[in-house]
């Protein structure tokens, strides 16, 4: 391990139970809603729905029935993720039935592993003679990788070996199979998420080869002649996707080694998942130039290719970056899984060195552009999550066609319903951070904790209606005085923070370290700390080199991005102005949107009446007064369709 950094770890998810607010509701909603739904879409159960059939392809491969693999290549990383997700639900409401059937899925996987331990349904049933044999466009590390985090988070739920063996077998298939030796394949993934998982892989078995794997996966990416290029002139230069040739090699990360990659390129989720995967590495390795590298891109993302909703990835080609501060809000790809994807990374980093800045990304990530992935019901989801959204333009022109203007129930590309599964189903794993002297609070949400700090039992108490409020209630319970410094991270919206401890004030500028507020002291049963963040309504400027939002601004309260609706502020958005001097009042409402705070402020907005039929004239456009409502981002497309604005004009 690295000894210079914090060396956080996670609170492991049974430690951690959330009772409510925002982040409960969002987490009960997987157990009521999402779970059960995701079942009947893997079994083609959602009438009007694209067939999923996941679960038939694990029947066919285990022989258990007939007929032809349907799907993608990677449908079998819907299951692993339903099943992950079903695993973090299953540690914090144990439910026998779930449980029961979850089991039954297992036994199912085992009986579609092959002798040789390999596991994919897609080529077990449709192209048994072509393992391994185009990696760049095949998944089948990839889908590897999701199963893995499967097996280890439901052996750690239920302390059941039966998925984990089965993984342990595959992982070692491809441990013989991939490497330097002499006889092995110099290959790697063309989709990265095995390298994160490998690491799960290590640490629950404590096992170093899988730690070499995740390791050697990284140092041989990019080396060359490519590995990609070797692959395709061998399999006699045919591809399973036309044009993904065309895509190169930054599409995958492979265009130059990872330690010298320095700007994010390529397809966001992959990119995501590697620099995740990486940030693992060097933690389990102290590996400097690696942990540089995370740095690197880490700073080239959340400065300049990131939108305001820690949304990634702005091109619907390739699904990927472009380049710095080109945030178009109208045709943003912003898939949902790389902002969780980014969620990922950000408490990597976050674990490297407890920096308050990781944290806050994390929260903006999670609040605005993975919440906007689900349907307050939990049975719709967007995919893609732009910051603008004129319904026509969606179904009319060709360059916004990725776009669509209301959730989905299901998509044939499905990564992303699942993998919000599994976040907000283990969202209370990235409230907290421990290692032994100090305890973080990283997110504000109503909830308890019990860590064990030097073989003291500590359980901390947290009251709060953040993100609606900025106050925060922490109570400790011991049966012994305990000494630890307790670090409460100041968020960086935040420029108004008080803290009291035991009633008494504390001034936090001195206690300060990396932008959590760390105090230090002998802990007493029923101790108290409280934190009032101050959380008005801030207008958010963009860098002038983000074109798109020249003269604009996006409202922001506490950690939630605002945006206005057609339902509540009429058509055509962008005709809405804020005047310099606007003022905004905020109101609790309880009865839409799941219980939101709503935005109300006095804009103007062009009066378009005058012009009768005329398409351009001399004269100005008059301005009239009106009111605006804006809504969290995150909720929007939850009422009737319409347009949606984040970016409003300012200035007139
Ligand atoms: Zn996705």
């Amino acid at each position: 391990m690295a000894e210079d950094h914090a060396n956080l770890k996670e609170v492991p998810l049974k430690n951690v139970k959330i009772k409510g607010g925002l982040l409960g509701y969002k987490n009960e909603l997987v157990r009521k809603e999402l779970i059960p739904y995701l079942w009947k879409v893997l079994n083609n159960e959602i009438p009007d729905a694209d067939p999923s059939n996941a679960i038939e392809n694990f029947k066919i491969a285990a022989g258990e029935s007939d007929g032809e693999f349907v799907g993608m290549v990677f449908q079998d990383s819907d299951v692993a993720k339903w099943l992950e997700a079903v695993a973090y639900q299953l540690t914090s409401n144990p439910d026998k039935e779930l449980e029961k059937l979850a089991d039954s899925v297992i036994e199912l996987i085992e009986k579609a592993q092959q002798p040789d331990g390999y596991l994919n349904t897609y080529f077990t049933i449709a192209e048994p003679d072509k393992k391994w044999t185009n990696l760049a466009e095949c998944h089948e590390l990839y889908c590897a990788g999701h199963m893995m985090e499967a097996a280890v988070a439901y052996y750690q739920a239920t302390r059941k070996r039966k998925l984990l063996d089965v993984m342990i077998r595959f992982a070692d298939l491809i441990n013989d199979k991939f490497g330097t030796e002499p006889g092995k394949l110099k290959g790697y993934p063309g989709h990265q998420e095995i390298e994160l998982a490998l690491i799960k892989l290590y640490k629950v078995t404590g096992d170093e080869k899988y730690l070499k794997l995740a390791k050697y996966f990284i140092d041989e990416r990019g080396q060359k002649p490519y590995f990609f290029d070797r692959e395709w002139e061998k399999r006699g230069k045919t591809s399973y996707w036309s044009n993904f040739r065309k895509l190169g090699m930054d599409y995958f990360q492979a265009h130059k080694s990872v330690r010298e990659q320095e700007v994010a390129v390529g397809h966001a989720v992959r990119a995501l998942y590697m620099y995740s995967g990486m940030a693992d590495v060097a933690r389990e390795t102290g590996d400097k130039t690696l942990i540089e590298t995370c740095q690197k891109l880490w700073d080239n993302i959340t400065k300049k290719q990131m939108y305001i909703t820690g949304g990634v990835g702005t091109s619907s080609y390739g699904e990927s970056f472009t380049f710095d501060y080109d945030l178009p809000n109208d045709t943003a790809y912003t898939e949902t899984c790389a902002a969780i994807a980014l969620v990922f990374f950000a408490q990597r980093m976050l674990h490297l060195d407890a920096k308050a800045e990781y944290a806050d990304l994390m929260e903006r990530a999670l609040y605005n552009g993975v919440l906007s992935g689900v349907s307050e019901n939990g049975k719709k989801f967007f995919y893609v999550n732009p910051l603008e959204v004129q319904p026509k333009v969606c179904k009319k022109r060709n360059d916004h066609k990725h776009v669509k203007p209301t959730r989905q129930k299901w998509f044939g590309c499905a990564c992303c319903p699942p993998n919000i599964a599994r976040l907000l189903a283990s969202i209370s794993g990235y409230i907290y951070s421990d290692n032994n002297k100090e305890v973080y609070v990283n997110l504000y949400t109503d909830s308890t904790a019990d860590f064990y700090i030097n073989n003291k039992y500590i359980s901390l108490k947290q009251r709060t209606n953040y993100p609606w409020g900025g106050k925060v209630n922490l109570a400790i319970t011991t049966n012994e005085m305990a000494k630890f410094t307790l670090a409460l991270r100041i968020p960086g919206w935040c420029k108004e923070a008080k803290l009291k401890v035991n009633g008494e004030s504390i001034s936090i500028d001195k206690i300060m370290n990396k932008g959590y507020v760390s105090i230090e002291r002998i802990w007493d049963n029923d101790d108290t700390a409280e934190l009032i963040l101050d959380m008005p309504v801030e207008k958010i400027y963009a860098n002038p080199q983000v074109r798109e939002n020249i003269g604009k601004v996006a409202l922001q309260r506490g950690p939630i991005v605002y945006c206005l609706e057609e339902v509540d502020n009429g058509t055509n958005l962008p005709a809405i102005y804020f005047p310099a001097d606007t003022e905004f009042s905020v109101e609790y409402r309880e009865d839409i949107l799941g219980g939101v705070t709503v935005i109300s402020g006095e804009a103007l907005r062009l009066d378009d009446i005058s012009w009768t039929d005329n398409l351009y004239r001399t004269k100005e456009t008059k301005y009239k007064p009106i009111k605006i409502t804006a809504v969290p981002y995150y909720a929007w497309g939850n009422r009737e369709p319409g347009e949606m604005l984040v970016w409003i004009r300012e200035g007139c």
